[in-house]
């Protein structure tokens, strides 16, 4: 590994990619959302009319993913997101994830944003963020960015699904969610995108030297 790599791990909806968005912006790194490869597998899957937890179907579409697939406008929303979670929970597909991953950051060095890039894919990364908010706060965050897209949602159904697939990921046995050891801990619960940001620049620059 050559390049400085930034790891940016957190639960669901914790404002972790405009967060990494940023902070690649500004220490100029190539800027990686690895929920979005989850989650265009979850939709090839869903396309097929098949279960994303189907092992086979699964890693098939792990395999055969594209560009073009990332650039997809229906991978959010409610389904997208359970079916990227189950996805998610086959150690198949994460290993068929995993070279592209590692190659994005690997010679310019990245900012990666997910569950287990200080974990797994890069457990040497220079900085690791743990980006976290309580979940009424993370699920008060979505429901007002689904209402801005005028995306008609229920609130307590948003802080259920949120809580369902924070559990998911935490409880499967192939790289679970969770802080690395070395992880700097950033809890965003009462801090806005603005105080959130300089909070999460000051630990990276600081790590960094
Ligand atoms: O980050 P985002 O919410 O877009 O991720 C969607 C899903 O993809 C997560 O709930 C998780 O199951 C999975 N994921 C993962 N590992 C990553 C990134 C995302 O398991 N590095």
């Amino acid at each position: 590994m050559t390049g400085i790599v930034v790891a940016v791990d957190g639960p669901a909806a914790a404002g972790k990619g405009t967060l990494a968005r940023r902070l690649a912006a500004a220490l100029d790194l190539p800027y990686l959302d690895t929920g979005l490869l989850y989650r265009a597998v979850g939709r090839r899957v869903l396309d097929a009319d098949a279960d994303p937890r189907d092992a086979a179907i699964a890693e098939a579409a792990a395999r055969a993913l594209t560009p073009a697939d990332l650039d997809r406008t229906d991978l959010r929303g409610p389904m997208a997101d359970m079916a990227a979670s189950a996805v998610a929970a086959i150690p198949a597909v994460r290993a068929a994830l995993l070279d592209f991953q590692r190659a994005f950051g690997r010679d310019r060095g990245a900012v990666l944003d997910g569950r287990d890039i200080g974990t797994v894919v890069f457990p040497d990364a220079r900085a690791k963020l743990y980006v976290t908010a309580s979940v009424e706060e993370r699920a008060r965050r979505r429901f007002l960015e689904l209402q801005a897209r005028g995306v008609a949602a229920d609130r307590s159904q948003v802080e259920a699904e949120i809580r369902d697939r924070d559990a998911q990921d935490a409880n499967r046995p192939v790289a679970p969610l969770k802080p690395a050891p070395d992880a700097m801990l950033l809890d965003t619960t009462s801090l806005d995108a603005e105080a959130a940001f300089a909070a999460a620049l000051d630990l990276v620059r600081g790590r960094l030297g």
